[in-house]
């Protein structure tokens, strides 16, 4: 492999590249202005002030106020908190939780946790297009229910969830509404008071922020406990001297994301529907995964019948394209990914599957050669495949 091999980086539901106005406000913080936000000299003003930007740049982005926005250290710790801390300051009232099947892990295992600890969750299904069923959600409320915790949107197929709705049916019940906002936030507009969700998570990597950090929102009167016990930072419920360099290039990743959105959407939506109808146009016996409108901007999942996505993407990886055939943390395991198997694919369609997240860096022109590429080796791997050999025999 060459060193200046070209990428085409289409896996930003993976991560996303950090912006070089990203790290140009975070680097001051390192060498510079290293005072710790808690000191009382002068020094550290600089630090304190980064910090309280950041989190008023954030509050604004989604309507909320600044002592509603908790610093961690990314989705998964956001994820954790909310649903463990909302289950123990709730539990008096009852020890029910729903969730649905196509969460990340980062809810899907806490959940899990919970119930070794004595919780009971439900785990809702989803349509064909990855939509939780709210009258399925109707169903599962029971007395003792505490907290719902559904995802914005998914991170593998992209679907988008009626989060609105869910919201409406949680307040009329009195019920605690959490979502995993980490791919739809920065990404689609989002208003905690529009939409009425009490917990939200996000994470700056996949806003083109850095690595490591993250928020949780959590709407003013929620009971909710300390997730880290220790110093007095974050109003005394996550301890531990902040990561000032990372919150200030999560608010200028924030801050660049709310006023690029716009545009941003609309060209990642035309490349997106350019590079899926192509596809589909032009490679037999492929579907589209996910809902067919209401998805991620920047999100295409395809099967491909009688190939495998593992031999798919190494064989892009050859041709400097760097996709998906799930999400990155079941990658090396056999088992075909959750919520591909969520959604009805059966195991051998689902292992054909690939997942190409664009960002507003890509052009057409890599989509062309991206299509080109797709073309050539599933037409490979096809030749390849028995399965395939005995589909065409049989006159298909
Ligand atoms: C990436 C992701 C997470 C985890 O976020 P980290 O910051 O990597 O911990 C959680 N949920 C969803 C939907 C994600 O896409």
């Amino acid at each position: 492999m060459s060193e200046d091999r070209k990428i085409i980086y289409l896996d930003n539901a993976a991560t996303t590249r950090t912006s070089p106005k990203v790290v140009e406000e975070m680097l001051p913080f390192f060498s510079e202005y290293y005072g710790n936000p808690s000191s009382v000299y002068e020094f550290s003003n600089a630090s304190k002030k980064a910090v309280a930007q950041a989190r008023q740049v954030i509050a604004d982005s989604l309507g909320a106020k600044p002592q509603e926005i908790y610093f961690t250290a990314g989705g998964s710790e956001s994820d954790n908190w909310a649903i463990k801390a909302a289950a123990e300051a709730y539990q008096e009232k009852g020890r029910h939780i729903i969730t649905s099947k196509i969460e990340h892990h980062a809810v899907l295992h806490t959940c899990q946790y919970l119930e070794s600890r004595g919780f009971s969750v439900t785990y809702l299904d989803v349509d064909e297009q990855g939509v939780v069923k709210l009258e399925e959600l109707k169903k599962a409320i029971r007395p003792d229910t505490i907290l719902i915790s559904i995802m914005f949107a998914n991170n593998e197929i992209g679907t988008i969830q009626p989060v609105k709705e869910i919201a409406e049916i949680a307040r009329e019940h009195g019920i605690l509404f959490h979502t995993d906002a980490v791919q739809a936030y920065g990404h689609v507009p989002i208003n905690v008071d529009a939409f009425g969700m009490d917990m939200l998570s996000a994470s700056g990597h996949k806003i083109n922020g850095p690595k490591g950090i993250g928020f949780l929102y959590i709407r003013t009167g929620v009971k909710i406990r300390s997730f880290v016990h220790g110093g007095a930072q974050e109003r005394k419920r996550r301890a531990g001297t902040e990561n000032v360099p990372g919150i200030a290039g999560l608010g200028k990743a924030a801050e660049l994301a709310v006023n690029t959105m716009e545009e941003r959407m609309k060209k990642e939506t035309e490349l997106r529907d350019y590079l899926m109808d192509r596809v589909m146009a032009e490679v037999p016996y492929t579907r589209v995964n996910g809902h067919r409108k209401n998805r991620l901007p920047n999100n295409c999942n395809f099967a491909f019948q009688f190939i495998e996505g593992e031999s798919l993407l190494i064989m892009l990886d050859m041709a400097g394209i760097c996709g998906s055939s799930g999400s990155a943390c079941t990658s090396g395991s056999l088992d075909p990914s959750h919520v591909l198997l969520a959604i009805g694919l059966p195991h051998e369609i689902a292992h054909g599957s690939l997942r190409l997240t664009l960002s507003e860096e890509n052009t057409k022109e890599e989509m062309d050669y991206v299509v080109g590429e797709i073309k050539r080796i599933v037409e490979r791997l096809r030749a390849m495949s028995p399965l395939y050999e005995d589909f065409v025999k049989k006159g298909r």
